[in-house]
This record gives C-alpha cells, structure tokens and sequence, in this order.
C-alpha cells in the first residue's frame, strides 16, 4: 500500500535511464517486484524468504518458462525454457561443454563473441567462420560458410559494446546457437531457426541473476564427455529449472517483465516502439553535423546506438547538457569511447526524444 502512494515521488524522480546494462525495467514492474519483496501476494511472506519449493515459487518459476517460449513463439516445438545462474559469460563454457565434440565454427562480431569463443576454446579448437575484429567490429560479416560437419555454429545476434546488430541470420546445417544476451524479445525472428538460444536477463528481461536458456532438447545429449551437473543442461531439464535453488528475485522480477511485454502486444508490439526510437536517434546522428555514428548503416543496431562527436572540444558542453536534461548512462563503452545509448525494450520514446532535443541544442549552440 504505502509503496503504492510512493509510486509519484518514484516517477518524479526516474532519469532517463540509457544504461546498457543492467538496464531500465518498467516502473510497474519495479512497483510489483518491490510490493513482492514485502509481501507476496498478502501471503505474509516476502518473495525471498519463502522455501522455492513452495507452490507460490513453483507456479512462478512454471510462470516464467511457459512466458518465455510464448513470446518466442516456441510452444510445442521441442524446446524448454531454463532459468540458470552465472551469467551470460556462464553460457560460453556450458554450451560448449554440453555441444562440443569435434569441432565447432564461431562468428566473431564483438568483445562477447570473442570470450565465447575463448571459453570455448579450452575445449577444443574452434574455428572463427568470419570475424570484424579488424575493423574495430563496426560491421556485420556476411557471405561466410559454415562447415556441415562441425558440431554447433555460434553468433552473437547482438552487439552491446559496438552497437551493431544481425539483420539476418544464415541456414544453419548444423545446430545454431546464439547468444542474445542484449536484444532479445525486441524484434521479432524466426526463433525457431535456433537450436538454443541464451540471455543473461539484465540487458533487456529483467534484473541481473539469472540467464535465460532456450533450448531444443533434441541436441543435448551427443557428447562424450561427462559433464559436472550444474553445467549440464539436461540435468536443469529434468529438474524443471530447479536443479538447486534458483535465484528467486531474479526469475520473478524477470517473469513480471514477460507478463508486462505479453500485456503490451508482445514482441510484434514492442519492435514497432523499438523501431521508432531507433529511427529517431540515428536520424540525428545523421543529419547533426557534429555527431558521427560508429557502425556501418545496415548493420546499425536498434538496442544500442554508438556514436562520437566530430569535434571532441565540444565535450564537456554536451556532457553538462544531457546531464542537466536528467540523462543517465550515455558513456560508451572503455573499449571504444564516445556514446553509447541504449534503448532497451522499457526505456519511453520520450527519452530519446528528450535525447535527441539535447543533441539538436548543441547544434543551435556550437
Ligand atoms: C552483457 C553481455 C554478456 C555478459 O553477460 P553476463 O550476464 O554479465 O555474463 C554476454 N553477451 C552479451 C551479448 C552481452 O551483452
């Protein structure tokens, strides 16, 4: 209750939130995950002090795997829905502990590939099909092959730190897996194209905890190793995502946010909003003389829009500027410098409109 009168004072005080991860959640989800940490559901009990083998946790747990492959448009079509611990980074070294027999061809587009493919490399020798790492990874690669008798073949749908983003995925004759750690449920795909599919929740699902797995269980199981049980995906399978126990606010927080996107339409629906403030910000980058974009056009990415100014005195006036306009988080990465906005699935088109009104002023000034 009291929470709920606070919920104003909450939204007078909410920034323009473009951090890239751990990112903006929606203000109700907040609200709900907050009211559940007091009192879930007025059972009496908070959300983390209750046994996750309660029904309550069950059914939340059963909630978020069934919202998953709903709003992936996977439903009855041989795949399960995990949510696991680690990270995204866990994923690297789990899918090829679980994949990797032979020989495996990863696609190095950014930093995230190329740990994947470290990760994997204490396994076996990967093969890079393609990589942009001589361009600063400011492109996608196309036109490359994938071996057909190689394991698994790895990309990255998505690039957090270069901002640049697969606009198509290639026929893969053998299992794809991608990470899609920062844009997945933002556009709508083919998810079934994929073999297995994961996402470390804090760029655009919910808060950091847990990592979302979505995998076809028909490929699990084919190699020779033995693999320790916390690593081994039909273990969590056969536990129902229980294996040990989950981290509980994570997943709920991340089912009320799969709740709150099914609410809104859903993936279709939201790729529209996403689309719009994509359209909006890079036009600005485009047509402002003092802003420069980092990656190529086609491949630009709609989570994660790099850019630099073209004149780097002008700095300080614009740090001051998006400060004072109450924005959050625009630093780009260590790695490449400059700006980095990122426009997760919750972030309103009113910031990027505030944004780009700031980026306009500059103009008007210099
Ligand atoms: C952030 C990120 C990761 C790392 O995720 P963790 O959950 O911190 O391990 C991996 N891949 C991509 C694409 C990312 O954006």
């Amino acid at each position: 209750m009291q929470l709920s009168k606070n919920s104003n004072k909450h939204k007078q005080m909410k920034r323009h939130n473009f951090s890239a991860g751990p990112c903006i959640l929606p203000q109700e989800v907040l609200l709900k995950a907050s009211e559940a940490v007091m009192d879930l559901n007025g059972s009496g009990l908070s959300l983390i002090e209750i046994s996750h083998r309660s029904k309550p946790f069950v059914d939340i747990m059963e909630k978020a795997r069934a919202l998953a492959l709903e709003l992936l448009g996977l439903e009855g079509k041989g795949y399960k829905a995990l949510f696991l611990q680690g990270g995204a980074s866990t994923q690297f070294l789990m899918v090829a502990l679980n994949l990797l027999e032979k020989r495996a061809g990863y696609l190095n587009t950014g930093t995230w590939s190329d740990k994947a493919i470290k990760e994997a490399q204490i396994y076996d020798d990967i093969y890079e099909v393609a990589s942009s790492k001589n361009a600063g990874y400011n492109y996608i690669p196309k036109g490359y092959e994938i071996p057909a008798d190689y394991d698994y073949f790895h990309c990255t749908s998505n690039n957090t730190i270069f901002g640049t983003q697969m606009k198509e995925f290639p026929n893969s004759p053998i299992p794809m897996v991608c990470d899609m750690s920062s844009d997945i449920f933002s556009r709508q795909l083919d998810f079934s194209k994929f073999d297995l599919i994961y996402a470390g929740a804090q760029k655009n699902m919910g808060p950091a905890g847990t990592t979302l797995v979505v995998v076809k269980e028909d490929i699990l199981g084919k190699v020779s190793r033995k693999i320790p049980s916390m690593m081994d995906y039909k273990v969590h399978i056969s536990k129902s995502s229980m294996f040990n126990t989950p981290p509980v606010f994570a997943v709920y927080t991340s089912m009320l946010t799969l709740e709150w996107l099914k609410n809104l339409g859903g993936i279709k629906a939201i790729e529209e909003v996403n689309e719009k403030k994509a359209r909006l910000l890079y036009s600005e980058i485009d047509l402002n003389p003092l802003f420069k974009g980092y990656s190529v056009k086609e491949d630009r990415s709609i989570m994660n829009a790099t850019f630099t100014l073209a004149n780097e005195d002008l700095k300080e006036t614009f740090d001051t500027m998006w400060k004072e306009a109450g924005i959050e988080g625009l630093n780009g990465h260590r790695s490449v410098g400059g700006y980095r906005a990122s426009m997760y699935n919750a972030l309103p088109l009113e910031s990027v409109q505030v944004l780009v009104e700031v980026m306009s002023e500059l103009e008007s000034k210099a």
